[in-house]
Order: structure tokens, then sequence, then C-alpha cells
């Protein structure tokens, strides 16, 4: 009988090795008893990721970036364990957790967690598209993956990322033109940085930031991310806005834009911006191919868990399966 274990407790990921636990993206303690000794890992800054880092009653561990941009927002880290994208981290029964870079935002790390075993990969929220803020998601083989399914469906395809960098220019361009203060809503974390860089880059077009991104793209820039930007709370003419997605632009005079790969799907009136930081379908599948895992678990997307699992099965033949929840 297998004496590892991978599950999803309802309040993260969960990979037991004997009396070891080790918790990815934990956002309650797990009360399965108390003869196991858990260790959490953070994968990255994202809110519904990062709730673990503020838990002191386990070991936690975050890259200097994620601790940084959640510092950045308020919450309490300390007492966290600092990591860099490379570092291995040694655990009780020679098991090892190797940081390395997934590509999704600043300091967004997957986990490869090697047992006596099996090697494991959790890749958290991960992008394959090589960005002007992060670099592409790094690839190893493992024997189970637990990948992330937010766009696990084969309907989620993003146009190539060229493409909608020169459509959104020429929709900045032309609302300007038109005498309107394009308006662009998007994640405050890691969409607002790109889309600002994006912009520094290819136009010479003023960027203004909501200060709820503010305080992100200081980070962003003590880490070598250098962003051109001017923070306001609203009143912008002679630019462009970036705000996060619940805020609405208070001038009359502007146009707004969606930015996330939801806008494939809705953007009511607002002007569509298929981008994302998640890789879309066809990369998951891609992704899922070159590590070579002989099981897979799905999590993290509700309802497409199960169909991505099937679209794996079906398309590479690899066992596949949304990630099971813990049973005593
Ligand atoms: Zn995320
Ligand atoms: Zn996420």
């Amino acid at each position: 009988m297998s004496i590892l274990k991978i599950v999803d407790y309802r309040g993260g990921v969960l990979v037991m090795y004997r009396c070891l636990g080790i918790l990815l993206d934990p956002s309650v303690y797990p009360s399965l008893g108390n003869r196991i000794e858990y260790y959490a890992f953070i994968s990255h800054a994202h809110t519904d990721h990062s709730r673990g880092l503020s838990i002191s009653s386990f070991r936690r561990y975050a890259t200097y970036e994620t601790i940084a941009l959640c510092r950045a927002r308020g919450q309490s880290v300390g007492g966290v364990y600092s990591l860099r994208y490379g570092d291995t981290v040694s655990l009780p029964y020679g098991v090892c957790v190797e940081v390395l870079n997934a590509g999704h935002i600043l300091g967004s790390a997957m986990f490869r967690i090697e047992t006596p075993e099996a090697t494991i990969l959790y890749t958290g929220d991960f992008n394959t598209v090589r960005s002007f803020t992060v670099e592409s998601a790094d690839k190893v083989e493992c024997d189970i993956a637990i990948v992330e399914s937010t766009y696990g469906s084969p309907s989620f395809i993003l146009p190539p990322r060229g493409r909608v960098y020169m459509d959104l220019i020429s929709w900045i361009v032309r609302c300007l033109h038109d005498g309107y203060t394009p308006v662009i809503q998007t994640d405050a974390l890691g969409n607002s940085q790109e889309l600002n860089i994006a912009i520094n880059k290819l136009t010479n077009i003023r960027v203004y930031i909501h200060p709820r991104i503010a305080r992100y793209n200081r980070v962003y820039g003590e880490y070598g991310c250098q962003l051109e930007y001017s923070v306001s709370r609203g009143e912008v003419s002679d630019g462009v806005y970036i705000v996060p997605k619940d805020v609405s632009p208070g001038n009359p005079r502007s146009r707004v834009g969606f930015a996330s790969g939801w806008a494939l799907r809705f953007s009511d009136d607002r002007y569509p911006i298929p981008f994302s930081d998640h890789a879309d379908f066809k990369s998951i599948v891609e992704y899922v191919e070159e590590i070579k895992p002989r099981r897979v678990y799905t999590f993290h997307g509700g309802i497409y868990d199960r169909v991505l699992a099937k679209e794996l099965r079906d398309r590479i033949s690899v066992e596949a399966s949304p990630l099971p929840d813990y049973i005593e």
C-alpha cells in the first residue's frame, strides 16, 4: 500500500508522506489529527493562494517576492522562510522540495516535491507564455503532476499576445483621438503590471494607475521590473488609466476595457482584452505532455477540473482526474 497521499483537504492541497504533511497554498489549518508535522509552501501572492502565509501554526515558505507583495497589501508575514528559484528545502523522511518559476506573476513558484515513492510537481497558477514581467514556467519531468485548470476547457484559447497588444494599442489611440480616456479594468496584481510595462515599451502614452495597483508596482520596481506610471484616483485625461476590476471610472468621458482570459466569454459593453497570466487550454495540454507525468490531478478550476482531466485522458492518454477530497 502506498504511504503517499495527495488530496484536497478543503483548505488547500495536501501531500502526505508518512507523518509529514506538505501543505500547498493552504487557507486554513488542517484538522487531521496531531501526529502530522506540517510544512506550508505558498506559490504566489494572489489572495486565493496566500492566506496561509499568515497562519503561524505551521512552518511557512514563500519566495522573497511573494512575501514582499503580501506585505505591500498589509498582510502579516512574520516568520515566513524566504526562498529563491532553484532552492531546495530538505524535510523529514528524505523528502525535499525544489522551488521553480511558475511564470504567472512576480515571484510565483511551482514546487517539485521529491519523495522516496514519487516525484510530484505542484504547478500553482502558471503560465508558459514569456511576458514583459516574468519568464515562462520551468518545465521539469515528474511522476505525478497537480495541475491548475483555471482555463481547463477547450473554449479557452487565447489569441497570441502580440496581436492582443496591437489591438489594445489601437483601441487606446482611438479612445484618446475621440476625446475619451481609455480605462482598463483588470487584476491589480499581475495583469496590471504587465499591461503597464507593455504600454511603456510599445508606446509613449502616459500610464496612470489606481493606488491599489501602485503598492504592487513598487514591489515590481524593487525586484528589477521598471514600470513608468503616475498614481491617480481618477480624472485622467491625457493617458490610459489602469484600475482594479471592481473600480468604475469616475470620469464620464471614458471608455472601459476589460483585460482577462474571461474576456473571451463576456465583457458586456466593455472593450474585451483577452489576456491572462494563466496558461490557456492549449498551453496546459502541451505543458503536461512535456513534463511526462504518469498521473495528473487537476485542481483550482471548479467545474473545469473534470473537463480538463477528461481532455488530458482523451488527447494525450494520461491517467487524469480531479484531485480527490480527503477521507479519513
Ligand atoms: Zn494567481
Ligand atoms: Zn489562482
